[in-house]
């Protein structure tokens, strides 16, 4: 695997780990506020990735009808809780060092 790309998954990750937290959101909208921090997503990647986030444990999904169509919704577990918490001070660290 492409080490950058992995290291940029590893970063959308994180982005769909707050957003999940925040507020939930569904998939189409997910890749519009990936884009806007810079990342192009599709749906090829984006669905398999939030799925194993949700074998996972991180992100639990629900079914939604607005204006008559149905959306999933994808939102935050206790796992992805803490999983935030643990994640936060080791970007801070990260980023004081390589933008020092
Ligand atoms: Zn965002």
């Amino acid at each position: 695997m492409n080490i950058l790309r992995e290291f940029f998954l590893g970063f959308v990750k994180i982005h769909i780990l707050y957003h999940a937290g925040k507020e939930g959101f569904c998939g189409a909208d997910m890749m519009t506020e990936l884009d806007r921090h810079g990342y192009t997503i599709g749906p090829g990647t984006l669905y398999p990735l939030l799925h194993t986030m949700m074998k996972g444990g991180y992100l639990r999904s629900e079914k939604k009808v607005e204006r008559g169509r149905a959306r999933i919704y994808y939102s935050a577990t206790p796992k992805a809780r803490i999983a935030l918490r643990e994640i936060r001070p080791k970007i801070n660290e990260l980023v004081s060092e390589v933008l020092e």
